[in-house]
């Protein structure tokens, strides 16, 4: 009798952003494979009589490698026990689940996707970034750095960038790695202002969680948070931190099409307060 294979969003951080579902699952696993970038805490949930494999790509010495994930997942749930594969945020969003669902159906393995809250929306939450905002910013888009950069010919990746930049979507770039320099030049080269704010979010919903704000021209001395960090960028990240806005704070018509459409007033004593825990600030025009 075959079992079935779960794949179970983790959420970005905080156990309590599981889903309820997510936490059923989890207290009746019989195996579980999971990814290095699933919180020590949520791990503990999991029963001690359960299998626990990691099998993050960074987890020993060995680069673990796709199909061997693909192979033990599939044997695991063959040999009939309920599998929760585990992933952090959401499974869909940068997890390489199609892969893992290409090969659960080439086994007719039943499975189910639970989703869970990316570590776009956790990292938002976080910083208190409306990511798309009525007079800012109405699309959103989750991009990943890494995948631009390793796999498209740079002609490409630009012409990519270019159009995200032009659309004045909020874009959230996972993966951004350390090199903010190199992402800045391809964020300005695709037409996109210095001016523009941007926050680099490190550890999003943990206790470890750090925030650091500041423009994409000034993006190159950020200093170099903890990974895992995202990277958020779009005029709705000036909307970010409502302790530095004046009290009675109303939007302004940002229709205008005037690029400095929140003025420093709203911003006042943004660089006179003390800095809150976790939270840096660069100055933004
Ligand atoms: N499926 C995951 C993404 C996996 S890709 C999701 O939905 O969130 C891994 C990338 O996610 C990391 O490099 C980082 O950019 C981002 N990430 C995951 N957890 C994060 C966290 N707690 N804080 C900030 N970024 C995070």
């Amino acid at each position: 009798m075959k079992g079935k294979v779960y794949l179970v969003g983790a959420g970005p951080g905080d156990p309590e952003l599981l889903t309820v579902k997510a936490l059923r699952l989890l207290r009746t696993a019989e195996a579980v494979l999971h990814d290095d970038l699933v919180a020590p805490e949520i791990l503990k949930l999991l029963p001690s009589t359960a299998q626990i494999h990691n099998v993050g790509k960074r987890c020993g010495k060995k680069k673990i490698l796709q199909s061997e994930i693909n192979s033990l997942m599939v044997a695991l749930a063959a040999s009939g026990l309920r599998v929760v594969r585990l992933k952090g945020g959401d499974p869909l969003v940068f997890g390489r689940a199609g892969e893992e669902i290409e090969a659960l159906r080439s086994n007719t393995i039943p499975f189910e996707i639970v989703p869970g809250v990316t570590s776009a929306m956790g990292a938002a939450a976080a910083a208190q970034i409306p990511l798309t905002h009525r007079r800012a910013s109405d699309a959103l888009v989750l991009i990943t750095a890494h995948r631009a950069s390793a796999s498209r010919p740079s002609g490409e990746d630009a012409a990519d960038w270019s159009k995200l930049a032009s659309s004045g979507a909020t874009l959230v770039i996972y993966m951004p790695g350390q090199n903010y320099s190199d992402i800045a030049r391809r964020l300005t080269s695709a037409g996109l202002s210095g001016q523009t704010p941007c926050a680099i979010i490190s550890r999003a919903t943990t206790k470890h969680q750090r925030i650091h704000r500041t423009t994409v021209l000034s993006l190159y001395r950020a200093p170099q948070l903890a990974s895992p960090t995202l990277l958020v960028v779009g005029e709705v990240v000036r909307l970010s931190d409502p302790a530095t806005m004046v009290d009675g704070f109303v939007a302004p018509d940002m229709l205008s099409g005037n690029d400095s459409f929140l003025p420093g007033v709203l911003f006042k004593g943004l660089h006179s307060q003390a800095p809150r825990l976790g939270v840096d600030e660069e100055p933004i025009a």
